[in-house]
């Protein structure tokens, strides 16, 4: 049997080579990206039952070394009164529960583990077509080079191409009315104690933030809004955002405003879709 051509390089992806790779069957992963993926500045969250997941992966624990524990999350409204305070616990004693990591770290610790346990993660490669051939299916990347395998995945993520290829009028992901902002604060007040995730919620606006082991506070925005063009998104420098963020934000009675003042130039700007 020739392998399983596994695109995309992301969590489902990963995911899918790690779950391969256990039932005996060969994988190997093509990534577009030479590091990293769409959005890999951003963190995330990793609820109890992602970390059952990939717990039944065996890579619970390694995913965890990559990031930072969460055992609170606090909810305030927009006015900054707290709403409540709920435990995040962890879906099983023997698992690691909510963690928190940068998105690239994530996937960088995904598919070591895919290439550690000998499938092969081919970075650079970006799928742009597919094609039957006999016994199986040949994958066509960017750089002009093909792979042959017995079954094509696609775990190319929102905009995937591997969709396409199988259905050409499939629809394209809809936005759905929120800008997000993610970004890494150092000396921002009012810190905290590592381990709570602070949330706040207004009608049009959420704030959210945590501070990691090292004292810097990780922090996103979703603001209710049109869609930013990719071209926005390029062009525009980190003290924009600051300064549009800092506008949306000032008065406010959340530490919203001089968390996002305290940020450099790790901001990152996406749309929700
Ligand atoms: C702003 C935002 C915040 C989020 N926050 C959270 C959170 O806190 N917790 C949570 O659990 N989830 C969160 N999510 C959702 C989570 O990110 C997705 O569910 C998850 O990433 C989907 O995994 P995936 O593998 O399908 O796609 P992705 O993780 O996007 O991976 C797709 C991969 O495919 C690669 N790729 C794309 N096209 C090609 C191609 N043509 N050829 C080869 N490779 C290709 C990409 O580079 C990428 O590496 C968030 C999503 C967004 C957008």
């Amino acid at each position: 049997m020739g392998p399983i051509l596994v695109v995309g390089g992301g969590v489902a992806g990963t995911a899918t080579a790690l779950a391969l790779q256990q039932a005996g069957l060969q994988a190997t992963v093509f990534e577009a990206y030479a590091c990293g993926g769409d959005d890999a500045g951003a963190f995330l969250t990793l609820g109890a039952n992602g970390m059952l997941a990939l717990a039944e992966l065996d890579t619970a624990d390694v995913v965890a070394e990559g990031g930072f524990g969460l055992h609170t999350l606090e909810l305030t409204d927009a006015e900054g009164t707290q709403l409540g305070a709920r435990p995040l616990t962890s879906a099983r004693p023997d698992v690691p529960g909510y963690q928190c990591l940068r998105r690239s770290e994530l996937y960088r610790v995904l598919q070591a583990e895919v290439a550690r346990r000998g499938a092969v993660v081919e970075r650079g490669k970006r799928l742009v077509r597919a094609e039957p051939v006999d016994g199986g299916v040949r994958a066509v990347f960017s750089d002009g080079t093909s792979a042959d395998g017995e079954l094509l995945v696609g775990a190319d993520g929102l905009r995937s191409t591997v969709r396409t290829v199988i259905d050409s009028a499939a629809p394209e992901p809809r936005y759905v009315g929120a800008q997000v902002f993610y970004g890494y604060a150092s000396d921002a007040e009012p810190g905290g104690e590592v381990g709570v995730l602070h949330i706040m919620r207004g009608s049009t606006t959420a704030f959210g933030y945590t501070v990691d082991p090292e004292g810097r506070t990780w922090w996103f925005a979703r603001l209710r809004g049109p869609e930013i063009d990719r071209a926005r998104i390029a062009g525009t420098r980190p003290q924009q955002w600051r300064a549009d963020l800092e506008a949306v934000f000032r008065g406010a009675r959340i530490p919203a405003a001089g968390i996002v003042a305290a940020t450099g130039q790790e901001l990152f700007v996406t749309n929700a879709h």
